[in-house]
């Protein structure tokens, strides 16, 4: 069978390149090896909990938010509802708990109040996030700042430091090399929207609508199938190799015009014949893919909220990081003094759970070299151990934490690498750091294209939404000559 277009992989870039190409009538078969569409942007099911997999909170979904009028191309702003996320943050530690709201000029006033000397610092930093645009159409005077870097030029308090980087893992694991542009823009995002927002039912609904989408414009959604080979012919793609992903039987062959890859990019060299694939891990040069996360995936018997817990989405940081420079040691510390996000879900969405209970997630940055030499019983109580230790960390913030804990289960990093097949099980694709954030791979292909968190628009649901519309839009504009 020839299709115009083949996709790699149904994360988001994938599912959103694959339904614009869908509706302008290309024929697209999607080719995904997990047993459900959406990559990071997924659920699962436990004991009538549903779980989510990878969105605490998506940015933007204003009127001039370029994921609203994607959204509005495809139908998914009048099929999926969108709730909004009550705060940006709360941010813990030995010394202060700070409500982040998402509402810039709020933030300021709160942060001056607390610290006073630090004015000119605080006003700094809002302006650049708040005029980032602008910015960078300034001439480039020298290599581009971290956001560590940039903060240490413009704030002495550690702690102030600390609270407005307070979700850098959202984006990065690093102050010190985390590109300031990609932070500016990305942390910009939820503070110029006015808000971060979850997928009512969580993000499986996306994705389900999305694969819908695709099927019922004409397209081929093929779940539980991995593509094992990209075929080449002179300087083209002409299809796939694939086969189901249990087993190694059944290999198929399909053909196509066009083959976008929602698979990472360094698999993507992997998966073409040897000279093309050279080609294209020397375009790669080295690029360093991301951080990985771990999360601890929670079903209670009541709702944390109405136990009093007062936030969404909290980051909570142990003692031991005093400064900017204690984090990216802290996120390759144990487990026990590792700094984590919570999140709870039953502050927005009380249908993820069982009326009157509750879902919730721990999370931390996490590397996938810390389990893989593990033989299988050690993983599993290694993430036993894991669990026990971020629930009795919680049990101190919130009284009744502990008794409340239904089920629990563990993803890590070697997980999302299982269900993403990303190498480390990076969730953001290339590292943000300056050196490399921002960058296109070229495509040793003139018909083979990206669309994830693999291309310069990077990682996050945004990252990975817009890629996979631009491309789509970059194959239909190719298309008209
Ligand atoms: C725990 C966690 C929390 C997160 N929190 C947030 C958040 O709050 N906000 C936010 O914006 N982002 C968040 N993210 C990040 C975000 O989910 C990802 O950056 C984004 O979804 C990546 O999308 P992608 O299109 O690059 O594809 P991916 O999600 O990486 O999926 C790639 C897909 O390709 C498939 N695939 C790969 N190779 C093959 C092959 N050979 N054959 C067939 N199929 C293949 C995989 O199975 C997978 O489905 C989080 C991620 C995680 C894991």
């Amino acid at each position: 069978m020839k299709y115009d277009v083949i996709v790699v992989g149904a994360g988001l870039g994938g599912l959103i390149a694959g339904a614009k190409l869908a509706k302008e009538g290309k024929s697209v078969l999607l080719v995904e090896q997990h047993d459900r569409p959406g990559g990071c942007a997924t659920t699962f099911n436990r004991k009538g909990f549903t779980m989510e997999v990878g969105l605490h909170e998506m940015d933007g979904l204003h009127a001039s938010d370029m994921k609203w009028r994607i959204f509005r191309d495809l139908g998914v702003d009048t099929k999926v509802q969108f709730l909004r996320v009550p705060e940006f943050y709360q941010f813990v530690n030995e010394r202060y708990d700070v409500v982040i709201s998402h509402d810039p000029s709020d933030v300021c006033q709160k942060l001056i109040a607390l610290f006073p000397e630090e004015v000119p610092g605080i006003e700094a930093y809002f302006y650049q996030l708040m005029n980032i645009r602008k910015i960078m159409k300034q001439p480039i005077t020298g290599p581009e700042k971290s956001a560590g870097e940039f903060l240490d030029s413009i704030i002495s308090n550690e702690d102030l430091k600390l609270i407005l980087l307070g979700n850098l893992g959202y984006f990065h694991d690093d102050p010190y090399t985390m590109s300031l542009t990609y932070y500016s823009m990305a942390q910009s995002s939820y503070y110029a929207g006015g808000g971060g927002n979850y997928i009512k039912g969580g993000s499986q609904v996306l994705s389900d609508y999305l694969a819908g989408y695709i099927n019922d414009h004409g397209g081929k959604v093929l779940l539980n199938h991995l593509v094992t080979s990209i075929l080449t012919e002179d300087s083209k793609v002409t299809g796939i190799r694939y086969r189901k992903t249990a087993g190694l039987q059944d290999t198929a062959v399909a053909q196509c015009d066009l083959l976008i890859a929602n698979a990472s990019v360094p698999q993507v060299a992997r998966l073409l014949p040897d000279e093309k694939g050279k080609i294209l891990e020397e375009n790669i040069g080295g690029l360093q893919p991301g951080a990985s996360l771990l999360t601890v995936y929670l079903g209670f018997n009541q709702s944390l909220k109405e136990m009093g817990n007062p936030c969404y989405s909290t980051f909570v940081f142990d003692r031991s990081v005093k400064s900017l420079s204690d984090v990216s040691i802290n996120n390759r510390c144990d487990y026990d003094t590792r700094s984590f996000a919570f999140v709870d879900y039953s502050h927005v969405d009380s249908e993820l759970a069982p009326p009157g209970k509750g879902v919730g997630a721990v999370c931390c940055i996490d590397y996938a070299k810390d389990w893989e030499a593990l033989d299988r019983e050690s993983y599993k109580r290694k993430k036993e151990e894991v669990a026990k230790t971020f629930i009795s960390r919680l049990g101190k913030l919130i009284p009744g934490f502990q008794q409340a804990v239904e089920y629990y289960e563990v993803g890590t990093a070697l997980t999302v690498k299982r269900y993403t097949l990303n190498p480390g099980g990076a969730v953001y694709g290339f590292a943000h750091t300056p050196d490399q954030s921002g960058t296109t791979v070229e495509s040793p292909l003139a018909n083979l294209h990206f669309a994830s968190a693999w291309t310069k628009t990077g990682g996050g649901y945004s990252g990975a939404i817009m890629s996979g519309y631009l491309c789509a839009m970059g194959v239909l504009r190719e298309g008209r000559g």
